[in-house]
């Protein structure tokens, strides 16, 4: 299986048909059809790492002040106990608790439902040890690869830039310079196959931390490119800088890209 990941942005996208949600739809279509799905959300940053263990996972609403229809909105994908004891097995020796109260978060479906509009696929989320730095992240990717053999879609949902603090809400707001310069910096390491560059992201200095304040929408990059084996190359689905510090990059990675 190739590994996915969705530059998810604003919950808007859900209502909308642009370009970001027909490259999630075009995503889903060109891979090979998983059997289920693995989704490291920046929406789920915890202290320790979980998996969502439960078999009919519920759709969270996690977001305010958007309008009723987006909470109206539900993603009835099943869920998987099976392979979520599978994932804490895998991430041996860190431990994995295996929840029963979290469920599928904005950062999985709003993604998923253009990607698998049907909700057939089972569908788990993986959390993000808040307490960790970069390269733990990567190494928990790294031991989440063979999933990719069993026809499991490893997939992280974030953004490489993302500062809401700065948002410019007028219609048409160009990016920030330094959110463009961060973002190609992105886009070239991925070009290059440099991990190593990405998983220092935080030494592109004032660029990095502007991009990101926090860093839980930059993360679930890493546990994509941790699955991913030697030369497997990165393709770019589609790219873009919405309301001046919000990246829609996405990208395929893998034989498939
Ligand atoms: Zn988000």
């Amino acid at each position: 299986m190739p590994v996915v990941f969705f530059g998810h942005g604003s919950p808007m996208n859900c209502l909308e048909d642009n370009r970001y949600t027909r490259a999630w739809g075009e995503i889903g279509r060109a891979a090979p059809r998983p059997r289920a799905v693995l989704c490291v959300s920046a929406h789920w940053y915890t202290r320790g790492t979980a998996v969502t263990a439960m078999a009919s996972p519920k759709t969270i609403h996690d977001f305010y002040g958007f309008p009723r229809e987006l909470y109206e909105l539900q993603y009835p994908a099943p869920g998987d106990p099976a392979l979520a004891a599978r994932v804490k097995d895998l991430l041996a020796p860190t431990p994995v608790a295996l929840d029963q109260s979290w469920g599928l978060d904005h950062g999985t479906w709003a993604v998923l439902r253009f990607a698998y509009p049907q909700a057939d696929l089972p569908v788990l989320q993986l959390s993000i040890d808040a307490t960790q730095p970069a390269a733990f992240h990567y190494a928990l990717g790294r031991r989440l690869a063979p999933l990719r053999d069993e026809g499991v879609l490893v997939a992280g949902s974030g953004d490489v830039v993302h500062n809401l603090r700065l948002m410019r809400r007028e219609a048409g707001a160009p990016p920030y310079d330094w959110a463009v310069r961060f973002n190609d910096f992105v886009r070239d390491a991925l070009a290059r196959g440099d991990h190593r560059a990405l998983v220092d992201w935080e030494a592109a200095g004032e660029d990095a931390r502007r991009s990101n304040p926090t860093p839980e929408h930059y993360l679930p990059l890493l546990y994509c490119l941790g699955a991913l084996a030697d030369g497997e190359p990165a393709r770019v689905a589609v790219d873009g800088i919405e309301i001046g510090s919000v990246s829609m990059l996405s990208a395929v990675f893998g034989a498939a890209a």
